[in-house]
């Protein structure tokens, strides 16, 4: 092995993390440094081995961009600094398309770097594929070309026989060999120069009438088309204000357009909403979310981890407490409890995973009652083949606790059998077993006095955003909370990373409170939620219900009304 790590030249594709390859996203799992650039979407960056140091060097447009010439010595340096490591050089499209992925091959075989390509694909191609124009279409296109609209000066490429010689424009394109042309023209980089592109081609000849589309963001929740003709570009995109970036294409495919434009304009298209629950609970809604057209920042505010064992809960009035309870459960005590409550999905599969690690199965909860807070928890549970026997009609904590109450109260035959049903209130009750995490309130012991609780799992709060997340919060419509623990740590997080920016960047605005800085705007689930978002400043849009359909529902609704 050489003292340097490998260096990946990773096309990220246009904007939908579904173009990314399956091995730029293996590679981004892996990597241990991630150099990305501007047009990279926060979801590909979501990919990201967590543990990456992850370097931005496209910074736009308040922030200065890093030069060529640093990135490909960045990209020499990493190499140096992590030996056998794996670097990730992450540009949008693909790298050998206008992207200088070239360049940076180069200087990384000129210091003995090893490099692998990984393709992306263009945005050249898949752009105006999303928006239904085919760049080569039988009797309209035998050919297409991908042309740059924009050239430093010490970049032009010197055409001998260019009739384009405007020393006003950086750009040193052949346009009378382009207009003459017959095939798609596709132009990147070309929105700041158009003006002067659809002139230089209609002087050398090109027909004014040729149909032309402008794409801005494509393949994302903001993509739009806006459809011109040559001599109608330089006012349409004036009138349209048609903002980086965007693609130009010419030609008669972009007729096809009209007709094939496939991409619905969906409900909550060109919403960027964060969604605060932890990863494995995210997907759920964010899944159902990005369906519905929205641009989703995946931000877990809080990491949950299934203890090794359960460990019995100190119980805060009981009569029986012992100071030295705080100790591991032992499975073999399953069979005391009649009813085992479920309050959270972490709680049932921390649970499962604890029962089979110690080597017993679902065989151990045979005849007895299970409860779950809400249908959420009740669903997870069918997943493990166990149906509810209650479930509380407001899903809520308390719904549970008094919901439980009326059980032992009414000594149900569930709980007694024949035999024990002389039994002390206290001691039916005393037959349940809490299955929650460290955090769990005491909401149900309070209601549930002589019930145990067994903590299957512990719940970490985020210290930190990374600062790439930092900004795609920062620039989203709302946030989406599902309880107060992630409004709390958002805050604290939010706040945590703006002090330490200030001291980084003295230009910052000085900012008191998070919800000044980042979205105004939190969807709730639950009151209590609701609560905790409004005491921080948020406007809150709370869902009727406590199920993610219901607050999903409430967030289409919401943007319904707006527009
Ligand atoms: N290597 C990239 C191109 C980099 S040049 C690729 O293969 O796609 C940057 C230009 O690409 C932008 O100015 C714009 O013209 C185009 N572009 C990139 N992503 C785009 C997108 N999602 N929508 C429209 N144009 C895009």
């Amino acid at each position: 092995m050489s003292g340097f790590g490998k260096v990946y030249l990773i096309g990220a594709g246009p904007g939908d993390p579904g173009l990314l390859t399956l091995r730029g996203k293996e590679i981004i799992e892996k990597a241990d440094v991630v150099v990305y650039d501007r047009l990279v979407s926060p979801a590909i960056l979501g990919f990201c081995n967590p543990k990456a140091k992850m370097v931005d060097v496209g910074k736009m447009p308040t922030h200065h961009k890093v030069k060529q010439s640093e990135i490909n010595k960045l990209l020499v340096q990493f190499a140096g600094e992590f030996p056998g490591g794996v670097i990730a050089r992450l540009k949008g499209g693909d790298p050998f398309v206008f992207g200088r992925g070239g360049e940076e091959a180069l200087e990384l075989v000129a210091a003995g770097v090893e490099f692998e390509v990984v393709p992306g694909i263009t945005s050249a191609i898949s752009v105006p594929a999303y928006a239904g124009i085919p760049v080569s279409h039988r009797g309209i296109a035998t050919s297409f070309h991908i042309i740059t609209g924009h050239e430093k000066v010490d970049e032009r490429v010197c055409h001998p026989e260019s009739k384009a010689k405007d020393p006003g424009q950086n750009l040193s394109l052949d346009f009378d060999a382009l207009a003459h042309c017959p095939g798609t023209l596709i132009f990147l980089m070309g929105i700041a120069n158009m003006d002067f592109i659809a002139k230089r081609l209609m002087d050398c000849g090109k027909d004014p009438k040729t149909p032309l589309a402008f794409i801005e963001k494509g393949t994302t929740p903001y993509q739009r088309t806006v459809m011109a003709t040559l001599e109608t570009a330089a006012e349409t995109l004036v009138r349209e204000n048609v903002t980086a970036p965007a693609i130009t294409i010419m030609g008669g495919v972009v007729e096809l357009g009209k007709s094939l434009a496939w991409k619905k304009n969906l409900p909550l298209s060109g919403k960027r909403l964060v969604v605060t629950r932890a990863a494995k609970q995210a997907s759920g809604i964010s899944a159902r979310l990005t369906a519905l057209g929205a641009e989703v920042i995946e931000t877990p505010m809080i990491e949950t981890k299934t203890l090794d064992c359960p460990l019995i809960a100190c119980h805060p009035e009981s009569k029986t407490k012992d100071p030295d309870q705080n100790c591991f459960a032992d499975f073999n005590s399953l069979v005391n409890f009649d009813i085992l409550a479920f309050t959270s999905t972490n709680g049932v599969e921390s649970f499962f995973r604890q029962l089979l690690a110690s080597g017993r199965d679902i065989r151990e909860l045979a005849g007895k009652n299970i409860a779950s807070v809400g249908k959420i928890t009740e669903k997870k549970l069918l997943e493990y083949g166990i149906r509810c026997d209650y479930v509380p009609e407001d899903h809520t904590g308390e719904g549970l606790g008094r919901l439980l109450r009326d059980v032992v109260n009414k000594e149900e035959r569930v709980i007694l059998s024949g035999e024990r049903s002389s039994e002390s209130k206290d001691l039916i009750e005393s037959r349940i077993l809490l299955l929650q995490g460290n955090l769990a309130d005491d909401t149900l012991l309070k209601l549930l006095p002589q019930a145990t609780r067994w903590v299957v799992y512990e719940t970490l709060p985020v210290a930190e955003l990374p600062e790439w997340k930092r900004e795609a919060v920062e620039s989203a419509d709302a946030i989406v909370f599902a309880s107060t623990s992630a409004v709390e740590n958002f805050c604290s997080v939010i706040l945590s990373g703006e002090r330490s920016s200030e001291s980084k960047d003295l230009n910052r605005e000085s900012l008191t409170t998070p919800a000044s800085c980042s979205p105004r705007l939190a969807f709730c689930i639950g009151r209590m939620t609701e609560s905790a978002a409004r005491k921080h400043g948020f406007e809150t849009v709370t869902s009727d219900e406590t199920t993610m359909d219901s607050l999903v529902k409430k967030i289409v609704e919401h943007y319904k009304k707006e527009s």
